[in-house]
């Protein structure tokens, strides 16, 4: 239709919203639907979260705050960047946003101009291309392999990088495939960053679902110089089980990309959800003992659900080491993941979101972060639909 911006009509609607609409319409009719495609905790947010918002509604915090938050808020990031990932980054690097998603937005939108290029190690998350897109730039994606964990290599990037390239997307934990970076891979990516002044989003919204003897690490925290270059995202979303809160951050040591940030996020949503905010700070300054519990009944989930896919002998997979998904190969049933989708949903009734959601058309992506009893009756399910395949 003419009358849309190029920029709209080059962007693809998202798979993994139409999945859940799809599923949703079963369930309208009356169906039992193993809903294995979420991205979200399906505990509660703790109570003292929830209260502390309540108590700011009730105070009157129901106007605007600052475009990039409420200074209690930057400061509490700020310093919790600091402790728990060594990123130093002042409170004015801070911007609260709704949501890890608009964070990762502003910082494709305050760095990428018409044309550049912006590499992204797939399979990647479903909305990194299309933010890209929206800002008129070139999104250039780096095939990983299940061999090497799905990781890029620094060699890697080094190729894939041109004259355009200006920035890199990094996203570990990672979704779909719960890969996680180490120090020195990390460091060897960074290197290569610094070569060029390329920026790196790196996108740490699974930092504390971190399985086994795996550790989280930031680019941002590996030198002075790669802080200058990162803008890390992070959120409240999947650490404190937050979603519809829509809360998230970006953080930079470096002064004219906090500008920036801090004057898009005024120009679009003027400033995160007040009373929210108030939660958010509840969240990161009241006790931490929720994330660990979610940590350890993820960790039994993803053990759980190992040992039920490895008895199907058509499917492959590697197991992830952070955030709640399992990215299962299915090239075998030599089906389009869009189809496999599709008919497990239609006569299996288990909704997974097809791999090419992902750039990845041989997969699908299963999520675990539902129960146990629904994930033992969507992989029975499942297995059935492989068996017969
Ligand atoms: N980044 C990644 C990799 C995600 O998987 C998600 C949500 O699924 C987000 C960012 C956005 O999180 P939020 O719900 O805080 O917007």
């Amino acid at each position: 239709m003419d009358s849309l911006s190029k920029r709209v009509q080059a962007v693809t609607p998202s798979v993994t919203l139409a999945v859940t609409n799809q599923a949703k319409a079963l369930i309208a009719q009356g169906e039992e639907v193993y809903g294995l495609a979420g991205g979200e905790p399906e505990m509660d947010t703790p109570n003292h979260i929830k209260a502390a918002a309540i108590t700011a509604l009730q105070d009157g915090k129901t106007k605007y705050t600052p475009a990039a938050g409420i200074p209690e808020l930057r400061e509490a990031i700020a310093k919790k960047l600091l402790t728990e990932n060594q990123i130093e980054v002042e409170t004015k690097g801070v911007c609260v946003t709704s949501g890890g998603k608009q964070a990762c937005f502003n910082a494709i939108l305050a760095v990428v101009e018409e044309g550049d290029e912006v590499i992204i190690p797939s399979p990647y998350w479903v909305s990194y291309p299309e933010m890209v897109r929206l800002a008129g730039g070139v999104p250039v994606m780096i095939e990983t392999s299940a061999a090497n964990g799905w990781k890029i290599t620094a060699e890697q990037f080094e190729e894939a990088m041109t004259p355009a390239t200006k920035m890199i997307i990094l996203n570990s934990p990672g979704n779909p495939t719960g890969t996680i970076y180490t120090e020195d891979e990390l460091k060897a990516i960074g290197e290569i960053a610094s070569y060029e002044d390329i920026i790196i989003m790196s996108d740490e919204i699974y930092e504390k679902l971190v399985y086994g003897d795996k550790k989280h690490v930031s680019i941002a925290s590996i030198s002075e110089e790669l802080s200058q270059l990162s803008v890390v995202v992070g959120g409240f979303s999947k650490a404190y089980s937050m979603t519809g809160w829509r809360l998230g951050y970006t953080a930079t040591a470096n002064a004219a990309i906090a500008q920036a940030l801090s004057k898009i996020q005024g120009h679009t949503t003027s400033n995160a959800t007040t009373f929210a905010q108030y939660g958010a700070l509840a969240a990161l300054e009241g006790p931490q003992d929720f994330i660990e519990d979610m940590r350890q009944e993820y960790d039994v989930r993803r053990q759980f659900v190992a040992g039920r896919l490895k008895s199907i002998s058509n499917i492959s997979f590697v197991e992830p080491e952070g955030a709640f998904y399992y990215f299962v190969d299915c090239t075998d049933m030599g089906l389009k993941s869009q189809n496999l989708c599709d008919k497990l949903l239609n006569r299996y009734k288990v909704a997974m979101v097809p791999g090419i959601a992902f750039g990845h058309d041989a997969s699908v992506r299963l999520s675990y972060c539902t129960t146990l009893d629904v994930l033992a009756e969507g992989l029975s399910r499942f297995e059935e639909f492989c068996d017969s395949h």
